[in-house]
């Protein structure tokens, strides 16, 4: 298969001498984070017998524990809470043999045919297949009251969380496409929406930007920056600087009751990248209708290659296409 030659094998050197040694546990199929993607994979994997084991990672339920209530999760007529749903989706998966484990990927070397990844440094598994879903993280700006009224206010997602804010005034941070379209969706659902542009102009392109310049009710301030948020308990507003570092520069607060992020998702691939080819941005790719990557036997799901939809049941069905690909992978391969 061509995909699989693409790779510069330059690239495909193992990233430690050191895996080698280890106390070893072969596994079957191996599942890499435990979001939508990761359950849906091991519910399918572990229905198929292939005695899967899963990997939890740092964010055990991945993004959508930082989630308060879900909506858009079919099946949920009156909603549900995220943490729920994830414990959900755990159950589901266990009941069927699925093996979880408390841990994080630090290493892996996928040169051989049997692929190897290291937990905590400390513990190797080999793996006839690897399932990645790792998922990606939403970036912060990083001030203290971002963190303070995470769940009271501020939010990585419009569309899961824009809902909560009909009627209201919010801001959307970001130049970017996902600014602009989470801009556009809130302004269908919200009184008014501020979109904080750092720069004089914006990074999207131009049909987006043309959706937001059209919309009456989103009011861009172009050079401004978020100092704080504030508020008694949950957000109430946002002091901004604007022009700041010129002789222009002022302070100017804006009342607002949601604080939107959109400055952009780190695909959670660190690790994977000596091995798996990604995109620019650090998606893995994954072949076109599948999620085959390019390293025979390691296949990817969820966040981690989907930029574009970045939702839990887009994920959830990555997942279970994972699963179908690894049983197909892995009958051939011991046929
Ligand atoms: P981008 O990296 O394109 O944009 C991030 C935006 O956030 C930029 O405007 C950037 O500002 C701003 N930003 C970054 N850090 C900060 C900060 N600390 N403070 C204030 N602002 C900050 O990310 P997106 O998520 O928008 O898009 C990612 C990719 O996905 C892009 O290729 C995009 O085209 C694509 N995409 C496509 C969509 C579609 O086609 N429907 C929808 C959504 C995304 P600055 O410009 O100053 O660097």
């Amino acid at each position: 298969m061509d995909f699989f030659k693409k790779m510069d094998v330059t690239k495909n050197q193992p990233n430690d001498a050191s895996v080698e040694g280890k106390d070893a546990e072969h596994v079957k199929c191996l599942i890499i984070g435990s979001g939508p993607a990761g359950y849906t994979a091991a519910i399918y994997a572990a229905r198929a017998n292939l005695k899967p084991v899963m990997v939890q990672g740092m964010q055990a339920g991945g993004q959508l524990t930082t989630t308060t209530e879900v909506e858009n999760f079919p099946g949920y007529p009156e909603g549900t809470d995220g943490t729920a749903l994830m414990e959900d989706l755990k159950k589901q998966a266990e009941r069927f043999g699925t093996e979880i484990r408390w841990g994080t990927v630090t290493k892996v070397d996928f040169t051989g045919p049997v692929h190897k990844v290291i937990v905590d440094d400390s513990k190797l598994f080999t793996a006839d297949a690897v399932i990645i879903a790792t998922g990606a993280t939403a970036k912060y700006l990083g001030i203290p009251s971002e963190e303070k009224y995470r769940g009271g206010g501020v939010s990585a997602c419009a569309t899961c969380d824009g809902f909560f804010y009909r009627g209201k005034d919010v801001a959307v941070v970001g130049g970017g496409d996902t600014a602009c379209e989470e801009a556009t969706y809130l302004a269908g659902l919200c009184n008014k929406v501020y979109l904080i542009v750092r720069k004089d102009f914006l990074r999207a392109s131009k049909a987006m930007q043309q959706r937001v310049f059209n919309t009456k009710n989103i009011e861009v301030l172009f050079e401004h920056q978020t100092k704080e948020l504030f508020g008694d308990g949950v957000v109430e507003g946002a002091r901004l600087i604007k022009k700041q570092g010129t002789s222009d520069e002022k302070e100017v607060a804006i009342k607002i009751d949601g604080f939107f992020l959109a400055i952009g998702h780190t695909p959670n691939s660190e690790v994977f990248k000596p091995f798996l080819e990604t995109d620019e941005t650090g998606y893995i790719v994954t072949k076109p209708g599948s999620t085959h990557t390019n390293v025979k036997g390691v296949f990817a799901c969820g966040d981690v290659q989907d930029h574009v939809y970045r939702q839990a049941i887009t994920a959830a069905g990555t997942g279970c296409m994972a699963a179908l690909d690894t049983e197909r992978y892995l009958a051939e391969l011991h046929s």
